[in-house]
C-alpha cells in the first residue's frame, strides 16, 4: 500500500522531531488536516518543538493519551525524496534520524511567519519646501528608478539622517510599505555566453551537460590541474541545470568561497547565487533555506552543510575540491560530504561532479571500479605550465637549529623579489612554535585537559591547544621546576617562519596567513584578495593558501618541511602529503611566468617525495593503491572507527574489552575488531579516549553488524560512543 498523500484532522500521524527520542512519535493530524511531510510545531510534554510528519502513525501507544499536531509551519513539506536521503544517511553513518533531521532544519524560525520590514520608494507628491538633503533623497530615488530601500540604506546613500527621509514620507515625496523580508533570489540567466572553452574543455562540458539533461543520476570526476578551467566546465554544468529548470548546488571548502568566487558566477549568470555559509546571517540563512525549498534559488554556492537544504527539484551537485578533508564533518554527525552528496543525487536522480587536481585515492578507486566516470583536462589553460619541481636536500644545508629557511631556498627567494615577482613559503603549522620547552627541567607545557602540547601564539601572546581551544596566557616561569627566564620555543610555525623571512628580507612586504590571525573568515579573504593584486612579496602560510585562490605574481613556492606529513599512524599520511604539496606547488606560476616548487626536506628518498617530484601521479597512485589494496583498508575494505570516551578510564577500558570479547555481530559477517587501545589522542578536553578499529571486506553488510555489535554496551553515566564510517582522520 502506498503512503497516503494526505492526512485528514485526526488522522494519526508520526511525526518526527530533532528531539534525541531515537523514533517518531504518535499525534493527530491538526484541524484542516496536513500533508506527509509537512513541518509542524507539536507538544512535547510541556514544550513545543519542530517536526516533520514522517508518515502514518503506527497506532502502537495509548489512543485516548495522543495529542494533536499543534499548527502546520507556512515552509514548503519536506520532499519524500529528502526523507529517503535522511534515512539512508542516518542508516550508513549510524547517526540517530533525529540529528540529520536538525542538519535539515539548520535555519532560524523556519516556522514564523514571513516577517516583514519597511521600504521605501519615490511618491507621486513634491514636497512643500525643497532643502538640499531631501533633494538628495529624491535624486537617489530617481536614479535606481522601481528599486526600494530600507530606511539605513537610502539615508546612507543620500547622505542623510532617517528623519530626513521619515519628512519626506509625511508629505506624500517618498511612500513607505510593507515587504517581505525574504525575498526569491534574483533570477540567473544560463543562456548568457560563457567563455570560449577550449577543445578540451568544451568536450568535458558537453559531456556533463548531456548527463545532466538525461536527469538521471550518474557521477563524473572532472581531474585537471589548477588552473585548466575546472570550474568554467562545471559552471557549463550548471547552466545546463538551470536551462532544463532544475536547481543545482556547489559545494566548496568553507575557506574557498570567495568574493572572487561569487563574482565569476556572477559574470557567467547576471546574477548572484545564494551563498551559504558559516558567516551568514541568521536572517539570510533563513531566506536562503526557505526560498530554496520555494524553488526560488535556482543555485547555491555553499560550504557541507548546504547538501542539506530542502531542494525542491535538484539537478546537479558539484563537489569541488573533492579530496578536500573539510568534507569530512569531524564533530557530531561524522559524514563525508562528498559521499552524501553521491547519496543524495543517486536518490533524486541528479549528477555529481567531483572536480579535483588531486582526486581522492576513494574517488581514483570508484573510477576504475567502473561506478565514475572520468573526465580529464589535461593542460592549463593559457600560457601558465606546471612549474619546476625540486627537492632541497636539507642534509647538505649546514642550517642552525633555530634557521628554517636553507641557504638555498634563500637566494631562490631573493632572486625572485628582485623580479618583482612573489614568493611563497609554506609550512602547515599555526602559531609560532609547537612546543615550548624549559630549558632547565626539560618540562614541556601540556593542555590540562588533553594529551597534547601547548602551542605558543605569539601574535595572540597565548599558548594555545590545537585540539580543544584551551588557551592561557605564557606563563613567566616553568609551572614544571620555577625557574625563570627558560622557557624556549621549539620548532617553527607560521609566525615564526614569518620572523624570520623579516631578518631575511628587511625590505620585502610580508604576508603572513593563518587563520587565526584574521578576526572573521571575511577578513582573511579580503586579505587574501588584496595579496593576489600584489600587496605582498612575500606570502608566508599554512595550508589555508592551499585551497582555491588565484595569485597571478607567484612565481616560487618553497616548502619548508615536505617531511611533516609523512610522519604519524594515519593511513592517508602520504594520499594527504601528496595531495598538498601538489596543491601548495600549483600555486606558482598560474599566469605568464613560469613557476617553480621547492620541497626542503631530509628524505629525498622517499617515494612520495619521488612522485611529487616527478609529477608522476599516476605511479604514485598505482603504488598507493596496491598498498591499501593487500592491506585490505579504503577503498579496498571497509573500516569504522568506534571511539569511547568518559572521565573515568577504567569504565570506558572495561566498555571496550567487553566489545572486543562480544564480537560475535563482527565474525558473522567476517570483520575483525582491533583493540581497544588508547585512541592516538588519549585524552580530550579532560575526557578519556578508547578506540576499537573494525575492518571487513568491501562487500560485507557493516552498518547493520556494526548497530547490533554497539548496542550490546550499556553507556553508564557520562560515557559515550561515537562510530565513525570510512574514518578520515585516526584521532
Ligand atoms: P580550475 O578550476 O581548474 O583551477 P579555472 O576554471 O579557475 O581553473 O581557470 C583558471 C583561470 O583561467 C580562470 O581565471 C579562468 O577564468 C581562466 N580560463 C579558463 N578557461 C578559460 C577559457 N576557455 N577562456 C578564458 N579564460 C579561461
Ligand atoms: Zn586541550
Amino acid at each position: 500500500m502506498s503512503p497516503p498523500d494526505f492526512f485528514h484532522q485526526g488522522d494519526l500521524v508520526a511525526v518526527l522531531t530533532t528531539q534525541p527520542l531515537g523514533r517518531a512519535l504518535d499525534y493527530r493530524a491538526p484541524e484542516g488536516g496536513c500533508h506527509p511531510g509537512a513541518f509542524v510545531e507539536v507538544p512535547l510534554g510541556p514544550r513545543k518543538v519542530l517536526g516533520v510528519v514522517w508518515g502514518p502513525g503506527k497506532g502502537d501507544y495509548d489512543l485516548s493519551k495522543i495529542r494533536h499536531v499543534i499548527r502546520v509551519l507556512d515552509v514548503a513539506p519536506m520532499r519524500a525524496e529528502m526523507q529517503a536521503f535522511l534515512t539512508r544517511a542516518a542508516a550508513y553513518t549510524l547517526t540517530p534520524l533525529p540529528a540529520m533531521l536538525r542538519l535539515a532544519t539548520r535555519a532560524p524560525g523556519l516556522g514564523d511567519p514571513p516577517s516583514m520590514r519597511k521600504v521605501y520608494r519615490r511618491g507621486a507628491a513634491e514636497p512643500d519646501r525643497m532643502t538640499d538633503a531631501r533633494r538628495r533623497v529624491l535624486a537617489t530615488l530617481d536614479e535606481y528608478g522601481d528599486l526600494s530601500f530600507t530606511l539605513k540604506e537610502l539615508a546612507e546613500m543620500a547622505g542623510v539622517t532617517s528623519s530626513v527621509v521619515k519628512g519626506l514620507v509625511k508629505q506624500g515625496a517618498v511612500t513607505e510599505e510593507n515587504s517581505p523580508r525574504d525575498l526569491p533570489f534574483p533570477p540567473l540567466d544560463p543562456d548568457l555566453p560563457g567563455k570560449d572553452l577550449t577543445e578540451d574543455q568544451a568536450r568535458a562540458a558537453a559531456q556533463l551537460a548531456e548527463g545532466v539533461r538525461s536527469e538521471s543520476y550518474g557521477t563524473t570526476l572532472l581531474r585537471g590541474v589548477t588552473g585548466s578551467g575546472k570550474t568554467e566546465v562545471y559552471l557549463e554544468a550548471v547552466a545546463a541545470a538551470l536551462q532544463a529548470g532544475r536547481q543545482a548546488l556547489v559545494l566548496l571548502p568553507e575557506i574557498a568561497l570567495t568574493e572572487q568566487f561569487l563574482t565569476r558566477v556572477q559574470e557567467r549568470f547576471g546574477a548572484k547565487p545564494a551563498e551559504w555559509h558559516s558567516g551568514a546571517t541568521m536572517t539570510e540563512r533563513r531566506r536562503i533555506w526557505r526560498m530554496v525549498g520555494q524553488g526560488q534559488a535556482q543555485l547555491v554556492i555553499g560550504a557541507r552543510s548546504a547538501l542539506f537544504l530542502p531542494f525542491q527539484n535538484l539537478g546537479l551537485i558539484v563537489v569541488d575540491e573533492e579530496h578536500d578533508t573539510s568534507y569530512k564533518q569531524e564533530d557530531g554527525v561524522l559524514y563525508n560530504a562528498r559521499d552524501m552528496a553521491v547519496l543524495r543525487a543517486a536518490i533524486c536522480g541528479a549528477q555529481v561532479v567531483l572536480a579535483s587536481a588531486t582526486p581522492s585515492l576513494e574517488s581514483w578507486a570508484n573510477v576504475e571500479a567502473g561506478k565514475y566516470h572520468k573526465l580529464e583536462l589535461t593542460s592549463r589553460f593559457g600560457p601558465a605550465v606546471m612549474p619546476q619541481m625540486g627537492a632541497i636536500d636539507m642534509r647538505a644545508e649546514g642550517l642552525p637549529a633555530d634557521r628554517w629557511v636553507s641557504p638555498t631556498l634563500q637566494k631562490e627567494v631573493t632572486a625572485r623579489l628582485e623580479r618583482g615577482e612573489q614568493a611563497m613559503l609554506f609550512i602547515n603549522r599555526r602559531g609560532y612554535a609547537p612546543v615550548t620547552l624549559c630549558r632547565a627541567c626539560g618540562h614541556q607545557i601540556g593542555c590540562d585537559h588533553c594529551d597534547a602540547r601547548m602551542v605558543e601564539h605569539r601574535f595572540l601572546k597565548r599558548l594555545i591547544c590545537h585540539q580543544c581551544g584551551e588557551s592561557k596566557p605564557m606563563p613567566e616561569v616553568c609551572p614544571a621546576c620555577g625557574a625563570e627566564g627558560r622557557l624556549a620555543p621549539v620548532g617553527p610555525g607560521v609566525e615564526r617562519l614569518g620572523e624570520e623571512a623579516a631578518a631575511i628580507w628587511p625590505e620585502a612586504r610580508i604576508a603572513t596567513l593563518s587563520s587565526d590571525m584574521y578576526g572573521s573568515a571575511r577578513a582573511l579573504k579580503a586579505e587574501i584578495a588584496g595579496i593576489a593584486e600584489g600587496a605582498a612579496d612575500i606570502i608566508i602560510g599554512t595550508q589555508l593558501v592551499a585551497k582555491g585562490h588565484n595569485f597571478p605574481k607567484l612565481t616560487l613556492v618553497g616548502v619548508i618541511d615536505a617531511d611533516l606529513g609523512l610522519m604519524g599512524s594515519d593511513l592517508r599520511a602520504a594520499e594527504r602529503t601528496f595531495q598538498l604539496m601538489r596543491q601548495v606547488a600549483g600555486r606558482a606560476g598560474r599566469a605568464e611566468a613560469p613557476g617553480t616548487a621547492l620541497l626542503q626536506t631530509y628524505q629525498p628518498e622517499h617515494p612520495v617525495i619521488r612522485a611529487i617530484l616527478a609529477g608522476d601521479e599516476e605511479a604514485f597512485w598505482a603504488a598507493e593503491a596496491r598498498e591499501r589494496q593487500q592491506a585490505g583498508v579504503p577503498p579496498y575494505g571497509r573500516m569504522a572507527g568506534i571511539i569511547l570516551s568518559g572521565p573515568d578510564v577504567a569504565q570506558i577500558f572495561d566498555a571496550g574489552n567487553l566489545l572486543a570479547r562480544q564480537d560475535m555481530p563482527l565474525r558473522r559477517i567476517g570483520a575483525q575488531v582491533y583493540g581497544p587501545a588508547p585512541a592516538p589522542i588519549a585524552r580530550i578536553r579532560g575526557r578519556h579516549r578508547v578506540r576499537l578499529l573494525v575492518k571487513a571486506d568491501k562487500g560485507a553488510p557493516l552498518q547493520e553488524a556494526l548497530a547490533t555489535w554497539v548496542a550490546q554496551v550499556k553507556l553508564k553515566g557520562e560515557m559515550r560512543l561515537a562510530v565513525d564510517i570510512d574514518p578520515q582522520s585516526f584521532y
